[in-house]
């Protein structure tokens, strides 16, 4: 193993191409490897499953994304296992590969915390093919209930489990969408959105005014709340609550909770909070040099309180790892990531945003709030796309657009105008389309 040998980046997300577009701009060799021939963009996904977006929006080609960098190899396999100590990676099929340093981007998972049925029967909402299951399957429901089919039974009631932004977004976006199909004649009567969580709030992170913006919009889109209640049991045809309350429901979103990708927990380190790893300020693994962790796998501490799963996190995270192994690579000492808070912010359904924003955490909501979310979400997909002034106008027309086009939308939903090749579509796999709760 040499300086010479590429740097090899397990997982193509935000961080990990964030950490490959540096390295390969500096002139170093990488390897770039992906389950998945696409990076995604997990921001979006609720879109997609809402049918606003289609799948093929979000998610870009490796290929493409890298095909003016020479110097960066993209390997489209799954990653078996991880070696920190000898800097190696197997790829299922056998194949060992060995670089100068490994940098471990291979993101977080859904943490079902144990609760009966929550595996086998819930959605996840992490990954395109995630989103793109969810639609197949919301959409067979409506197709059922606009025949007819179960009109008087919850054939389309959600129930969403989590009220940070995964569940606010999504809960909101399907309360729109289900009372725009009954509007429009589509199915007899809306499905109804219960969105359920421990805590007695939605958005904890976010500060109470966010909170009660977030609550009141919610309840008017006709969500209905269930807070400081968990959920006991997941199966086919319902959920458990621990107040002992049933709802029936054929459709259960998770945005419980997450915990790091799996193979963080053979790496080497002894994985830390989430079964993340615990990096050093500069974003190195104590213990195994020349291995970093960076974006949703690591615990990263700026100052003392532990950045939290976003994708600013990652990006920069991934960016700074790669400044660092230059640094190493020319014998200088490297430096600690500073991350540059771009704020934290959620969509709570059509015209309805909210964000806090700069040192301060300014709380601002509606159409500005909506702003800095397009603003911070065009920056986040620059580094895969070059076309970010097709996302902002993509963008405005959604948060203006009217209920009947959501309508129209969920039958076949218009693509951004990125102006790609045919060529470059990427291979999604979506794999079974149905959970056990259609069995
Ligand atoms: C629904 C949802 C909405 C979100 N909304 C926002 C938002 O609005 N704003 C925001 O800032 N953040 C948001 N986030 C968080 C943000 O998307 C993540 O923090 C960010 O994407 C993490 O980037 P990453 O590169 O660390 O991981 P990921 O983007 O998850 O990338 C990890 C990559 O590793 C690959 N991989 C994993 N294991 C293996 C293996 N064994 N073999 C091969 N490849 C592997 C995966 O295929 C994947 O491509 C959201 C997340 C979710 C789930």
């Amino acid at each position: 193993m040499s300086d010479d040998d590429p740097v090899l980046v397990v997982g193509g997300g935000l961080a990990g191409v964030g950490c490959a577009l540096k390295l390969g701009d500096e002139g170093h060799p990488v390897v770039l490897l992906d389950r998945n021939d696409y990076h995604q963009f997990q921001p979006l996904l609720y879109q997609v499953a809402t049918a606003q977006l289609p799948a093929e929006d979000i998610a870009r080609p490796h290929r493409g994304i890298f095909r003016d960098y020479p110097l960066v190899q993209t390997v489209t396999a799954p990653v078996a296992k991880v070696s920190l100590s000898d800097r190696s990676v197997q790829l299922e099929d056998g194949t060992v590969l060995t670089g100068s340093h490994v940098v471990l981007a291979v993101g977080a998972q859904p943490n079902f915390f144990g609760v009966p049925g929550a595996q086998e029967h819930a959605f996840p909402l992490y990954s395109v093919a995630d989103a793109e299951r969810l639609r197949l399957h919301v959409r067979d429901l409506v197709d059922k209930a606009a025949a007819g089919e179960g009109t008087a039974d919850a054939t389309l009631d959600v129930v969403v489990v989590g009220g940070g932004p995964t569940g606010v977004e999504i809960s909101g976006a399907l309360a729109e969408l289900m009372e725009a199909l009954h509007k429009h004649g589509r199915v007899p009567r809306p499905g109804r959105v219960s969105l359920v969580d421990r805590a007695d709030t939605v958005l904890a992170a976010f500060a109470p005014k966010s909170r009660k913006y977030a609550l009141k919009r919610l309840t008017r889109a006709g969500v209905d709340l269930r807070l400081g209640v968990g959920v006991s049991a997941v199966l086919p045809d319902r959920v458990e609550l621990t107040d002992g309350t049933v709802l029936p429901t054929r459709t259960v979103i998770w945005g419980g909770g997450e915990s790091a990708a799996e193979i963080a927990g053979t790496a080497g380190p002894t994985p830390g909070r989430g079964g993340r790893l615990d990096v050093q300020p500069d974003l190195r693994l104590p213990g195994f040099p020349g291995a970093y962790a960076v974006g949703d796998v690591a615990n990263i501490t700026a100052g003392s309180d532990p950045l939290p799963q976003l994708g600013s996190v990652a990006q920069q995270s991934g960016t700074c790892a790669a400044e660092n192994i230059i640094r190493e690579k020319a014998g200088q000492p490297t430096e600690p990531f500073r991350y540059k808070d771009k704020g934290i912010m959620a969509m709570i359904g059509r015209n309805a945003a909210v964000a806090e924003v700069g040192k301060r955490r300014h709380q601002v909501d509606g159409p500005v709030a909506f702003a800095a979310w397009l603003g911070v979400h065009a920056m986040l997909l620059s580094g895969a796309h070059s076309k970010t002034d097709a996302f902002l106008s993509w963008g405005w027309d959604y948060f203006d657009r009217d209920h009947a086009a959501t309508v129209e939308a969920s039958t076949d939903p218009s693509r951004i105008a990125w102006g790609d090749d045919q060529a470059d579509r990427p291979h999604i796999d979506v794999g079974p389309t149905t959970t056990g709760s259609d069995a």
